[in-house]
């Protein structure tokens, strides 16, 4: 079973006007449904994404979807409130200041308590539960009250902040011990497995080291298992004849450019969207980079619209992208393709394979999961990653032209470097991070957690993972 905020699906509207349900986009979705399709009968416990009375989901794909029902003050207190103006700046480095409220947390509780119920209500005797995430810190402890029969793990897909920075939340030490109601907690580096041990000491007292940590009479393991994706699936995609003409298509309709760079993001301050803009424009006005030779494609899905710092945030971006190509942009030539819509992952392929330069340059990202999409895309190993050295994915590809987003002009060097490499250095570097990749794509992760997780080895032989 799959706990998680979200379940895979979004609502959308059909051609012939009903409403269906379609696998909606997002890195925890892309990660965990290749998974599950292969572990029936698997059910995930989820969120639909509307406000009301939970409607009734057919299964998907072979995986049965319980849904957990938000009514609008739930979703405004727990998701927008305490999980994306409270623990998601904080745990990015607080790179935007997080907001503190206490009905907030009181809503996170409840949330918490109200998912709790439904996994211990779907579960199975003695079956094996994964919690995911910063919104559901708290279900693991509140599981193992209810269900002491089962096995509980626990994945952090975000970073997991220095003490320094979490030591300011007010309920600190009920989240920790929320946590730590799992079997195992998971992070993406042993970085945060570290941040998570010392807090452990600090806030609870309990003897802790980066791999275990004694609560009560249990023992709680944390480890690092950085998440990847589904490359098989990615390349598979990427060699579709569709989608190697729609990537030509791309080319030819920006005008057979020599260079396109290409960025894709959730709408989200964390990204270095605006930090990125600004190198761009800059090597616009030196003249470094010339908008008939060059030309960029942001794509920035909103996300999370109803929370204050996204709309402002939205705005300043659409403000510059606008100043930008009204500067340097001329008929029928923008000097950035500015892109809001989703889309959907043979489009992205698409676009993965006809650009040049991908440029990745969060301030902080637990992974990033399109850095890694492609690197899989590239079954030509083509292409040049330009990524930042904030992402989780950094630490597997040093061979990526890798940059501190915080830096300008580093970061405007970096991207002159990787757009002037030669094709052999490129395929070099490609090469070397693809065979990584290949090594540790989802199935790997997967493998690796739960092998952690169940000790007895069941579940790990039940699956259909080679
Ligand atoms: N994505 C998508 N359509 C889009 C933009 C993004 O399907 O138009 C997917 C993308 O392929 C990736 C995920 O959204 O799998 C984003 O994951 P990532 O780890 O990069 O960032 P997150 O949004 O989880 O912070």
């Amino acid at each position: 079973m799959v706990v998680a905020n979200r379940l895979p699906v979004d609502d959308s509207v059909a051609p012939d006007g009903a409403c269906e349900w379609r696998r909606s986009p997002g890195g925890l979705v892309s990660a965990l449904h290749p998974l599950l399709q292969q572990h029936t009968p698997a059910t995930w416990v989820g969120w639909a994404g509307g406000t009301g009375p939970a409607p009734m989901l057919a299964d998907v794909d072979g995986v049965r979807m319980h849904t957990v029902p938000l009514a609008g003050d739930d979703v405004r207190d727990h998701y927008e409130g305490f999980a994306n103006a409270t623990l998601w700046p904080l745990y990015h480095d607080a790179v935007e200041q997080p907001v503190y409220h206490r009905r907030w947390w009181e809503a996170y509780q409840r949330i918490n308590q109200r998912f709790a119920e439904a996994a211990a209500e779907a579960a199975e005797p003695g079956a094996v539960v994964w919690v995911q995430d910063y919104h559901l810190q708290l279900v693991p402890g509140l599981l193992r009250a209810i269900r002491p029969d089962l096995r509980i793990g626990f994945f952090m897909h975000v970073p997991f902040p220095p003490p320094e920075l979490f030591m300011q939340l007010p309920r600190r030490a009920e989240l920790l011990l929320g946590m730590l109601g799992a079997d195992l907690v998971g992070f993406q580096r042993p970085q945060a497995a570290h941040n998570f041990a010392q807090l452990a000491t600090k806030v609870l007292g309990l003897a802790a080291t980066d791999r275990r940590i004694a609560v009560d009479d249990r023992v709680v393991r944390i480890g690092a298992f950085p998440v990847s994706i589904d490359m098989a699936e990615m390349e598979a995609l990427a060699t579709r004849p569709d989608v190697v003409t729609r990537a030509a298509r791309i080319r030819r309709d920006l005008g057979d450019p020599q260079h396109m760079l290409l960025s894709v993001d959730r709408m989200d301050y964390t990204k270095g969207i605006e930090q990125r803009l600004k190198a761009y424009s800059e090597l616009l006005a030196t003249g470094h980079v010339k908008v008939r030779d060059t030309v960029m494609v942001q794509v920035a899905v909103p996300s999370r619209e109803r929370v204050e710092q996204y709309q402002i945030l939205r705005e300043r971006v659409e403000r510059e992208v606008g100043r930008i190509n009204g500067e340097f942009g001329r008929v029928g030539e923008p000097a950035i393709h500015y892109l809001t819509q989703p889309f959907d992952r043979a489009e992205l392929a698409a676009l993965y394979r006809a650009t040049d330069i991908m440029a990745v340059t969060p301030l902080r990202d637990g992974m990033n999961l399109v850095a890694k999409e492609y690197i899989a895309a590239r079954v030509d190993n083509a292409g040049a990653l330009l990524l930042s050295e904030f992402a989780g994915a950094a630490a597997e590809f040093p061979e990526a032209f890798l940059v501190n987003p915080h830096d300008l002009e580093g970061l405007k060097l970096t991207l002159m470097h990787a757009l002037q490499a030669i094709p052999a250095d490129l395929t070099a570097r490609m090469t070397a991070m693809r065979e990584q990749l290949r090594v540790n794509d989802i199935q790997a992760w997967a493998r690796s957690y739960l092998t952690a997780l169940d000790q007895s080895g069941n579940l790990v032989h039940r699956l259909t993972i080679t």
